[in-house]
């Protein structure tokens, strides 16, 4: 059956939309195919959003329907008479370049369907038979794309503007000759010829006169300082002194201060005191006071002074500052988007989710965000809310780095779309949450885990970044020196018993038993791992997400999997004594498990099980080996270079640091982002289990005894293990100060 009537008006009998929005819609969307079967089965997908929906069952259609009125989206088959889908979308591109194209295709064309997309006819394409859902996700976030890019140009547009009055407020200003260079010379202290010099120097660079003044450096400026307090009576401020608002960047811009090297510092009621370096630049007086609407009490301080306060009020130059960010984020290629992956199990909230996200900025914002850490290879990201600005931190090879400032009235539209990307409750803000979610981007699949904690300053954000395709590092690419290595192959061939690494949050510990785990691994046996949250995918094991929430403890997923005869078990975390137990019980039955505990090293291991409430004969029989390990950022191998040991870290380090003479350091390239450290690598420790151990640590020995006994076996302690690093110039004595703190005094 033909709808005739649609060929004439794009509209079909049939109710755009549920009676219950009351809103007119906002989007128009238009589906071309010459197949009315697949045009109604599109605009069923379509019927619960408010969307205006236009049908055409041909290219040529489909133009006179665009040309009807604007269309946000529109969907077109590609196999048709006439015009196939290619020309019609590139037709589209044409005459409305803003509208977003989608095609719809069989598996058949994949050739022509590319070279539409690589032209950028085609926004995204979707292979039919479709997937209803998918296709209303792909189009609400299309649509939110289109918004973005029309209000990122508003924006761009506006800023430009406001970028051109300040430049030429900065211009004009300059202009205005400073009575300075006249006084100076009053006082005898510029000859006329200087000042006429200093005069057309100013017309020519347009730059402040006391800047001039002392690039020329023909009067010291503690002199000048000294006249204009003395005789002028004009106040001079210590500017370490002031706090200053941050509300105050808000009314004169950092680029002004920069140029006329003024500091804004007080504001009270109409009142603003500013610093000037040449107060007695009445033009710029003037300009300042028009421009702030404000009355101004003038003081005076150092260039230099003025200089450093401007730093620290505005932040520093070398971050990516807002707008770069919103040129980033600006920019036109849909493919640099992320798609949110939405997993079957929650499928029910799908249509509240898309129809909350009603800030689209916030998404691009999120996105971007999201997408620098991937590409900067950071491991979290962190969201953190100050009283200036709302900075977005990242941290990359265990370091956090301030990388990006956003405003503050984007913070909270941007903690929302990240709550609602990971499914929490956008009106709690009072409490801390934590979800996750799976993102795809073009360059990979992550797994994001999302915490979000109310300080004083508002919400902040934490997000750990789990790269789904990151590889297991095989056992000996791990760094173990060649005195542990042969024992950690030893303990990880034992059929049966526990092996624990140990350290802190982020110290690797999970890659390390990963690598074990994968280690001699073989499809006979059978594998499980379970952990929150899952950090590496391993095809041969059956891996178990432990989720609180819905009563899947560590505990009770382990008590369930033993019931399903498992060989090798890999358990996140042991945190309780359940867990202890548990894991413990499965390891003295036959099973060897792998699991991780929040120690500093190996013997505070065996103090922390007994804490947990494990008896020690337990501990004795069923513990095959402890790994207590640290990261440490390493030396970049592009700018590497040496340089003599720096005797005051080399004392703080002390015990076997003290005789070290030569060490390594990066310089700093493009390959590191100037940082001089890439990539990290791990210090470690490795105890494992004899007779005598077993019957010292069974007997129910102090941990002091423990100690003693483990050190007379010679143990090699992390700190030895960075030693041997820092003289192989792997990493820097910095680095071991950084993550082992000062040594001195400890044996190791
Ligand atoms: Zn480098």
């Amino acid at each position: 059956m033909t709808d005739y009537k649609s060929l004439f008006t794009g509209r079909s009998d049939a109710p755009q939309a549920p009676a219950s929005h009351l809103t007119p819609p906002k989007y128009r969307l238009l589906l071309v195919d010459d197949e009315p079967g697949i045009v109604n089965a599109l605009r069923r997908v379509f019927r619960q959003e408010n969307y205006e929906i236009v049908t055409a069952n041909s290219g040529q259609d489909g133009l006179a329907r665009l040309a009807e009125g604007p269309v946000q989206l529109v969907i077109s088959d590609f196999m048709m008479p006439g015009m196939n889908g290619a020309q019609f979308l590139r037709e589209v591109k044409q005459r409305s370049p803003d509208t977003i194209r989608i095609m719809l295709t069989g598996h058949a064309n994949t050739d022509a369907v590319m070279g539409a997309i690589n032209e950028g006819a085609v926004y995204k394409f979707i292979l039919k038979p479709w997937n209803d859902d998918d296709l209303r996700v792909t189009v609400a976030l299309a649509l939110e794309q289109f918004d973005l890019i029309t209000r990122n140009r508003a924006l761009k547009t506006e800023n430009a503007q406001k970028a051109k009055e300040i430049s030429a407020l900065s211009k004009l200003a300059a202009t205005h000759r400073s009575r300075l260079g006249i006084m100076l010379h009053k006082k005898n202290l510029l000859s006329s010829a200087q000042l006429q010099e200093l005069t057309l120097l100013q017309e020519r660079r347009s730059e402040p006169m006391i800047a001039l003044l002392l690039e020329k450096d023909w009067v010291e400026e503690r002199k000048i300082r000294k006249l204009l307090t003395s005789d002028l009576l004009i106040e001079e401020v210590q500017l370490p002194e002031f706090a200053i608002d941050p509300v105050l960047t808000e009314i004169i811009p950092r680029s002004f201060c920069s140029r006329q090297l003024v500091v804004p510092l007080k504001l009270q009621g109409k009142h603003l005191m500013i610093a000037m370096a040449d107060p007695l630049d009445e033009g710029l007086v003037d300009e300042v006071r028009f421009t702030a609407g404000l009355d101004l009490q003038i003081v005076t301080a150092d260039v230099a002074a003025i200089r450093k306060k401007i730093e620290e009020v505005y932040g520093s130059g070398s971050d990516v500052d807002f707008k770069e960010l919103e040129t980033l984020i600006a920019s036109p290629d849909p493919y640099e988007g992320i798609e949110i992956v939405i997993e079957d199990d929650d499928g029910a909230r799908l249509e509240d989710l898309l129809r909350e996200t009603e800030a689209p900025p916030a998404i691009r914002l999120a996105n971007a965000i999201i997408i620098e850490a991937i590409r900067l290879g950071a491991s979290d990201i962190h969201i953190q809310p100050r009283t200036k600005s709302v900075v977005v931190r990242y941290r990359i090879d265990g370091v956090l780095i301030d990388k990006i400032q956003i405003p503050h009235q984007q913070h909270q539209s941007l903690v929302s779309r990240l709550k609602i990307m990971s499914e929490l409750d956008i009106s709690e803000r009072r409490h801390p949450q934590d979800g996750r979610i799976t993102v795809k981007t073009p360059m990979r699949m992550v797994d994001l885990r999302i915490s979000t904690l109310p300080t004083i300053n508002g919400e902040k954000v934490v997000m750990r970044i789990l790269d789904r395709n990151s590889a297991v590092h095989s056992l000996a690419n791990l760094g173990f020196s060649p005195v542990d290595l042969p024992r950690v192959t030893d303990m990880v061939a034992r059929p049966q018993g526990i092996i624990l690494a140990t350290g802190p949050t982020g110290s690797g510990k999970t890659t390390t038993l990963y690598s074990l785990l994968q280690h001699d691994a073989t499809p006979d046996k059978n594998y499980v791992t379970i952990e929150d949250p899952v950090e590496y995918y391993l095809d041969m094991a059956g891996q178990v997400l432990v989720r609180e929430k819905i009563g899947l403890t560590f505990p009770s997923v382990l008590r369930a999997l033993l019931r399903q005869d498992p060989d090798v078990i890999l358990l996140g975390e042991i945190r309780d004594f359940e867990t202890a137990e548990v894991a413990f019980h499965a390891a003295l039955t036959g099973h060897l498990v792998y699991s991780t505990l929040h120690t500093n090293s190996a013997v505070a291991t065996i103090a922390r099980l007994f804490d947990l409430g494990l008896k020690p004969y337990v501990v004795a029989s069923a513990l095959e080996g402890i790994i207590a390990q640290r990261l440490v950022r390493q030396v970049c191998p592009k700018c590497r270079e040496a340089v003599a040991a720096d005797p005051a870290l080399r004392r703080r380090l002390g015990g076997d640091y003290a005789g070290i003479q030569q060490t390594f350091r990066g310089r700093g390239c493009t390959d590191c982002h100037g940082t001089g450290y890439k990539g990290r690598v791990a210090l470690y420790e490795v105890l494992t289990m004899d007779d005598e151990l077993r019957d010292c640590i069974g007997s129910g020995a102090s941990v002091l005894e423990i100690r003693r006994k483990v050190r007379g076996k010679g143990l090699r302690g992390i700190g030895q293990h960075g030693l041997e690093k820092v003289q192989a110039g792997v990493t820097t004595l910095d680095e071991i100060l950084r993550v082992l703190g000062p040594q001195a005094g400890e044996s190791s």
